[in-house]
């Protein structure tokens, strides 16, 4: 079919799990945790199913999912956000993206992409009509420098689409860089869709800064989290679009037409949710961790170079010091011959890609790491 979709490659992380599901691999490709998320909001839903209202919500959310969003990032992030106004319910980050991609971007607009990243982005953003430019990030440190982003902006930007923490290096930018990039945005009187969903998982006593807070960008950032991300809930797809009442005008328009709105009951679950203690929140960090750090000692007892993992659930090898110089063949040995699956890091990348980073999701119980890191000995 002649369709600019229809050449479209199949996503790195439907290949990968398939291919961990055809030969019985244990699967650290695709980002999903082992635990099932918190009973007390999985009753919720259940219960709001049950006795609840299960026909459509209101298109821009529940209202009392948008007041517990705004409150959580009250009391989490300092931010001071009216539910009324500013806050607005999508059917998962992919679609706030989605939607936001297509309401702000006018054909020939320039958006500024940071790779690695997201496989979901570069196909939104052409498909919208705008032309990525791209800033492209190098390992182990992956951080944004002036002279990459004087490269990226001209008169023509008109977005910048920046995921922090950031998947899949598992960077957590400092407030350092995000001024720098503010300082870009505000020159160039650019938008910032600031992909937020990984803000919780953020290791080693480090505070996720969100790029809205910052000076000047309160009125020009579009903030977007998930219910997914917070809760190891990935199947929900519960998403949170923030941003000024201007702008969350036009993204409404975009998000009517998509998905209009989205379950009632998962709704009603996650605003309770979002109302747990910081004790939660501190407990579920401290779980990853160590999942962290156990699978990382492990790896490197076996003799892999371990990128640093600062948030996020993955974490990145360098295969370089093992001779090997192409991401993809070795994921593609590594579950076919070693059963194990993780995600070549230069699929990632439209331009400039580093193809000796792999990376593996270490949210996954004990037994699963230990497996994995059994079937790994014969690797290094
Ligand atoms: N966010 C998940 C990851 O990075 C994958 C989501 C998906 O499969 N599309 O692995």
């Amino acid at each position: 079919m002649n369709s600019i979709l229809a050449g479209l490659p199949t996503t790195v992380f439907e290949v990968m799990s398939r291919l961990a599901r055809e030969t019985g691999a244990v699967n650290l490709g695709q980002g999903f945790p082992d635990d099932p998320g918190p009973a007390d909001v999985r009753a919720r839903a259940a219960e709001a199913v049950v006795h609840g209202w299960n026909q459509y919500p209101p298109m821009l959310g529940l209202p009392e999912l948008r007041r517990a969003v705004a409150d959580h990032y009250r009391a989490h992030q300092g931010l001071t956000l009216d539910a009324e106004g500013e806050v607005m319910i999508t059917s998962g980050a992919t679609e706030a993206i989605a939607g936001a991609l297509f309401a702000l971007i006018e054909p020939g607009d320039e958006v500024v992409l940071f790779e690695p990243m997201y496989d979901a982005y570069l196909p939104l953003v052409r498909r919208a009509g705008g032309v990525p430019r791209f800033v492209t990030l190098q390992p182990p440190h992956w951080r944004l420098s002036e002279e990459a982003l004087v490269h990226a902006f001209s008169p023509k930007t008109k977005v910048v689409l920046f995921n922090n923490p950031l998947n899949p290096s598992a960077v957590v930018y400092p407030r350092e860089d995000l001024e720098l990039l503010a300082r870009f945005c505000i020159a160039h009187d650019a938008i910032a869709l600031c992909d937020e969903v990984w803000e919780h998982v953020v290791f080693d006593d480090r505070a996720h800064v969100p790029l809205i807070g910052l000076p000047g960008m309160r009125e020009r950032t579009v903030k977007i989290g998930s219910a997914g991300k917070i809760f190891s809930l990935t199947g929900w797809k519960v998403g949170f679009v923030c941003a000024a009442p201007a702008i969350l005008k036009v993204l409404a328009k975009a998000h009517q037409f998509l998905t209009f709105t989205t379950p009632p009951n998962l709704q009603a679950a996650v605003a309770y949710g979002l109302g747990k203690e910081e004790a939660y929140f501190r407990t579920m960090r401290a779980g990853f961790e160590r999942s962290r750090d156990r699978f990382a000692d492990g790896l490197r007892r076996l003799g892999f170079t371990v990128l640093p993992s600062e948030g996020t659930y993955f974490l990145n090898v360098d295969i370089a010091p093992l001779g090997e110089t192409d991401d993809v063949a070795f994921c593609r040995r590594l579950v076919e011959r070693h059963g194990v699956a993780a995600i070549p890091v230069s699929a990632f990348y439209a331009e400039g890609a580093v193809k000796t980073v792999v990376r593996f999701c270490f949210a996954k119980t004990d037994a699963t790491l230990d497996r994995a890191l059994e079937r790994l000995e014969a690797v290094a």
